[in-house]
């Protein structure tokens, strides 16, 4: 799993849409149809608003997309303004040219709900399954409407939301609890883990505890976010109030001493410290870290990740406490990880020549 950590919403949701234009354009250009399971709420408006942007500019076109939404509450007719059918065409599918007919979406008001049910599952799968599934997380840290205590391998279904789920929701109907429908269809667990990747958002403050237990605590139907650990390719995105509340040390910016210019967050992976450096506007040439902003850890591994990269011609050296690892190592365009391993200690230093849109350590 990997956790990307960036300043704030807008700067995690441009991170989040720019990965998914990248995989859309990938399979595009291998001849495929792209298959892109989406969520509803606060939390993916700036990824679909910078997806938008990104369409705007001629970046990525939706034609041969087909989308798969998460859930839809149960007896809410499609119109209503709070429908997740409106939700998705007001914030998202009417500002991109998105063929109708490849929109899917649950029918909250189906004759037969359980039919309706399996028929999505089936239609997942004739479309090729999902390429990538971008979800929320609950205040619960419910994963899709997969309360707490859902089973890990649960497919589409009703579910009844929990009291908590309805108070948090209520915030869209009047603040009137009575308002909010108390059923919804969505997607399971595994239906979300059988996509091929899957990438979890979660912002602000009020989501610490969720992103908490989902990363950091046990693989748990009582979180059932906590399921992305299981996944071989699951990203989770978040911004910096979403991370008070976790254990596993993130190298804190401020009090760390770089040279060069352009950085824009830290992240780590599976637990590992790191940081990201450079972004699309402002790309970087060199840079070097103290040891003080490892003062807690040896270095056990450099790993820079150039599918960012936007010169071929881009060169890269690595060395800590003064080994050199890696020495004018040319890189490509495609994506891979370039590593030095060895417990070292003292100052990181990494440079390379000609520009790079960004890079992570
Ligand atoms: P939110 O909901 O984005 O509105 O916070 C997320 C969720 O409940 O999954």
């Amino acid at each position: 799993m990997r956790l990307i950590i960036q300043e704030n919403q807008q700067n995690a949701g441009r991170w989040a849409a720019e990965y998914i234009v990248k995989r859309i354009n990938e399979k595009e250009a291998a001849g495929g149809r792209f298959v892109l399971g989406l969520p509803t709420g606060s939390t993916p408006l700036t990824t679909y608003a910078h997806l938008i942007e990104l369409y705007k500019q001629g970046k990525v076109s939706f034609k041969n997309v087909v989308t798969f939404n998460m859930d839809e509450y149960v007896g809410l007719p499609e119109e209503h303004p709070e429908s997740y059918h409106s939700f998705m065409w007001n914030n998202f599918f009417k500002h991109v040219d998105i063929n109708p007919a490849n929109v899917n979406i649950l029918n909250g008001n189906a004759p037969d709900l359980a039919k309706e049910c399996e028929e999505y599952e089936a239609k997942i799968v004739a479309a090729g399954g999902i390429d990538l599934f971008l979800g929320g997380i609950g205040e619960d840290g419910h994963l899709a409407f997969n309360e707490p205590f859902s089973s890990l391998n649960s497919r589409t279904r009703v579910k009844s939301l929990t009291y908590d789920t309805l108070l948090v929701n209520s915030r869209f109907f009047d603040n009137d609890v009575n308002k909010v429908p108390k059923q919804a269809m969505s997607v399971g667990v595994a239906t979300v883990l059988a996509a091929k990747e899957v990438i979890i958002l979660a912002f602000g403050h009020k989501k610490a505890m969720a992103l908490h237990h989902c990363i950091e605590g046990a693989y748990s139907h009582v979180y059932t976010a906590s399921a992305i650990q299981t996944h071989q390719h699951g990203i989770v995105v978040c911004d910096e109030p979403a991370t008070v509340e976790l254990k596993v040390g993130t190298v804190t910016l401020s009090g760390t001493s770089w040279t060069g210019a352009g950085t824009v967050g830290y992240w780590g992976w599976d637990g590992s410290k790191g940081i990201q450096i450079g972004s699309k506007n402002n790309p970087c040439k060199s840079y070097s870290l103290t040891t003080s902003a490892f003062a807690d850890a040896t270095i056990t591994e450099v790993v820079v990740n150039t599918s960012m990269a936007s010169s071929a011609t881009a060169k890269l050296s690595i060395s800590v406490g003064g080994t050199s690892y890696l020495s004018n190592k040319a890189l490509t365009t495609s994506a891979a990880n370039y590593t030095a391993t060895g417990a070292a200690s003292g100052d990181l230093v990494i440079s390379y020549t000609n520009t790079a849109r960004a890079f992570y350590i």
